[in-house]
């Protein structure tokens, strides 16, 4: 705020996101004891830009306070900033594309830094969450190998393996740069089940007739075009901190979830609920996969 002449209206530009309720009540909330000021007495004076957050400077024509007003409460899981990461892992596009889609709509883009920030607050969720769903996928597979009887002389259930492999980025010949890859692959189950997926946690998708897309072809292949979504066609080099990686397990997390990444990721979140429009597509699209799923 220095450097920023106070006396002077500042000229904003272009769109914004704004959480609708909390903007309004933070600008009714602005009033001055005394002199009577209100939100009707103040001039905008500056920005400060955050990614797709924003703080605005207010000083009152009245009394000269300067008032700052947030655009949307920041670091939760539903602020613009987090919430758009979320949506470009969930649907498959980086900052790139991101920056590209707020050009058009003429709102600021995020810096490839702030990007970086929030998408590295992400991943130990995302990895959190694929944990979980793995686990579950596992305990499954063996309630269902020992139905079949599918046991060892130990009496371990037994799983079949299915392997195949997937890399950041195309590699043509003598082009092998990518520096990081991925293995879908099942493992016979045994004791010590758990600490191998974690051990392996970076590699490792199970294979599972419980999955719940209920394939009956090559899993591997499902999960590597499920991969191939959220990596967006391998149009970028994600290997760079871990964001191949990621989303890889955001994948995972989709594979095994009926593709609900974004309703797994957002219930795991304990600082907010989720939003009512987040709420209401998920909803929308519950009710469209189980139409298809009747129809089948
Ligand atoms: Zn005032």
């Amino acid at each position: 705020m220095e450097r920023v002449n106070t006396n002077v209206e500042f000229c904003i530009n272009g769109k914004r996101i704004v959480d609708i309720g909390f903007f309004l009540s933070a600008l009714k909330s602005l009033k001055h004891e005394g002199f009577g000021c209100s939100f009707y007495d103040m001039v905008l004076i500056n920005e400060k830009i955050e990614g797709l957050e924003s703080i605005f400077y207010f000083k009152c024509v009245m009394c000269n306070r300067i008032e700052s007003v947030r655009s949307a409460a920041p670091n939760t899981f539903s602020s613009p900033n987090m919430a758009a990461v979320i949506g470009c892992v969930s649907v498959g596009i980086g900052h790139t594309q991101l920056n590209e889609f707020c050009a058009s709509l003429d709102m600021p883009g995020m810096s490839n830094k702030t990007y970086q920030r929030y998408h590295s607050k992400l991943s130990p969720c995302v990895e959190e969450e694929n944990k979980k769903l793995m686990k579950e996928a596992a305990a499954e597979e063996a309630r269902l190998a020992l139905e079949r009887g599918d046991i060892d002389k130990n009496g371990t259930p037994v799983i079949s393996v299915i392997v195949d492999g997937a890399w950041s980025k195309r590699s043509y010949r003598t082009n092998y740069n990518a520096s990081s890859g991925v293995e879908t692959t099942s493992i016979g189950l045994d004791s010590t089940i758990y600490k191998k997926i974690s051990q392996i946690n970076e590699r490792l998708v199970i294979n599972a007739e419980s999955l719940l897309y209920n394939v009956d072809t090559n899993s591997a292949e499902t999960y590597n075009s499920v991969v191939a979504k959220f990596v967006g066609g391998k149009r970028i080099n994600y290997s760079l901190k871990g964001s191949y990686e990621t989303r890889c397990k955001a994948a995972a997390i989709s594979f095994n979830s009926k593709g609900n990444f974004l309703d797994i990721i957002y219930g795991s979140a304990d600082d907010s609920v989720t939003g009512y429009y987040t709420k209401s597509f998920l909803k929308k699209r519950e009710k469209q996969q189980l139409r298809t799923k009747k129809r089948k």
